[in-house]
């Protein structure tokens, strides 16, 4: 089939989807449920799988026509779910009978998912962690401590990374799972942001038992599982949004022209040169998606993340600038972030301003990215790397 027809089919269901569920009226499980049934989830993935086997570049235009109609932008309903999750089990879960019932809760946000890789030893150094995978016939016993968990509190099911053999160096030693946020021995506990809010937590695992079925790829490719998940981050955090002016620079355009009481022909200027960079982060992501048509995205993620964080930095710093003292204002110290289906997250502008500061750490940090640019795109040479070919348990471990 023709890419035109494609489009046309694509364009076709949108407007089939918000005739029948329409989203300012029905509840948003069910009309997000019915864009999985049309395919139009993820337009990439396979039929009956939130797909229609078409171009990844027609996503925009189904996004165009849903989100058009006052439908949700998913991704901000369940991040970890559409921007991590159903990739992974898309191309690594056991069976398509499990990858279906995952994918259409996930995609409904009936069911908020999690992504359970940093622990207190290991973040920059993902490959390092501790948590442990035990075999035991058909299932797995699993220890540890993860931390920064987000929306763990809400999460019916986790992404896990874990150590299923000691015994070989580091990346070579980790399996993949998909954990019962529910499970006996998975204990969440809540920690308090510079926000006031708990975005995220610390899971504690003791004993918690995982069916063989719910690995994802094979035991001791846990590293190459987690690729996947990591790449499609760093895509998910660095896209901005596809319409021209939306995504953060929206808040400062609004802002400026809510308070022409403190216009100043400096801030005029600044604003200016955000707006330019702004733009032309959209036009790089547009170009990267443009280009990864067809499977997952590669380390050109990397330049949207690191320039999206830094990027946002700046837009909201400019925001507390114009505010002056104002800036100093802030109310919504509770924490109740989340809580609800369809609440908003972001709170006042000075909360964007604190929350904009994780921009450069989550999802990996600034540097992580500039390593990963240097290695994987400029070919410049790799970082230091003392522990390589060592076996994990040999590796010095504060
Ligand atoms: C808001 C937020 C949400 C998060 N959500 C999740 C989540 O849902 N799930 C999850 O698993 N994790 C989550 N994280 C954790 C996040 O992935 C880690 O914080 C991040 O990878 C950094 O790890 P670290 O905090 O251990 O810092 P470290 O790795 O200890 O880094 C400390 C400093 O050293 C620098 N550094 C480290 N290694 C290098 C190097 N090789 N070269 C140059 N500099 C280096 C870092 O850039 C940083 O400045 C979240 C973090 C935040 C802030």
């Amino acid at each position: 089939m023709s890419s035109v027809a494609d489009a046309d089919r694509v364009a076709d269901l949108a407007r089939q989807v918000v005739a029948d569920h329409d989203p300012k009226k029905v509840p948003t499980p069910e009309y997000l449920a019915a864009c999985f049934d049309a395919g139009l989830s993820w337009v990439h993935f396979p039929e009956g799988l939130g797909g229609l086997g078409v171009s990844r570049g027609l996503q925009a235009e189904a996004d165009r026509i849903l989100q058009g109609a006052g439908g949700p932008i998913p991704l901000s309903l369940n991040p970890m779910g559409y921007g991590m999750a159903a990739p992974t089990i898309r191309e690594h879960a056991q069976s398509d009978e499990l990858k279906r019932s995952w994918l259409r809760p996930l995609a409904s946000t009936e069911h908020i998912w999690c992504q359970l890789f940093s622990e207190p030893g290991a973040g920059s150094d993902l490959a390092g962690l501790a948590t442990s995978a035990v075999r035991d016939g058909d299932e797995w016993v699993i220890n540890g401590q993860k931390v920064w968990t987000s929306l763990a509190h809400r999460a019916r099911w986790g992404l896990l990374l874990a150590r299923s053999n000691p015994d070989v160096p580091k990346h070579k030693g980790l399996t993949y799972f998909v954990l019962d946020m529910h499970a006996p021995g998975v204990e969440t506990r809540p920690l308090r942001q510079m926000t006031g809010q708990a975005e995220f937590n610390e899971v504690y695992i003791t004993d918690a038992r995982i069916p063989d079925a719910h690995r994802l790829g094979e035991v001791g490719n846990g590293w190459n599982v987690a690729m996947t998940t990591l790449m499609n981050e760093r895509s998910a955090l660095g896209g901005s949004g596809s319409r021209r002016g939306a995504g953060t620079i929206s808040d400062a355009v609004a802002l400026w022209a809510s308070r022409p009481d403190l216009q100043t022909p400096v801030l005029r200027d600044r604003l200016a040169q955000l707006w330019l960079r702004s733009e032309a982060q959209r036009l790089t992501a547009e170009r990267s998606r443009a280009a990864a048509t067809v499977g997952g995205p590669g380390p050109e993620g990397s330049i949207g993340k690191l320039v999206g964080a830094e990027l946002n930095q700046h837009i909201y710093q400019w925001c507390m600038d114009l505010l002056g003292p104002e800036g100093t204002l802030y109310h919504g110290y509770g924490m109740d972030v989340g809580e609800e289906d369809g609440a908003d997250w972001r709170g006042p502008v000075q909360q964007r301003f604190l929350r904009s500061k994780a921009n450069t750490i989550e999802g990996g940090t600034s540097e992580v990215m500039r390593n990963i640019l240097g290695e994987r795109i400029l070919g410049l040479p790799g970082d230091l790397r003392a522990d390589a070919g060592m076996p994990w348990k040999e590796i010095p471990r504060g």
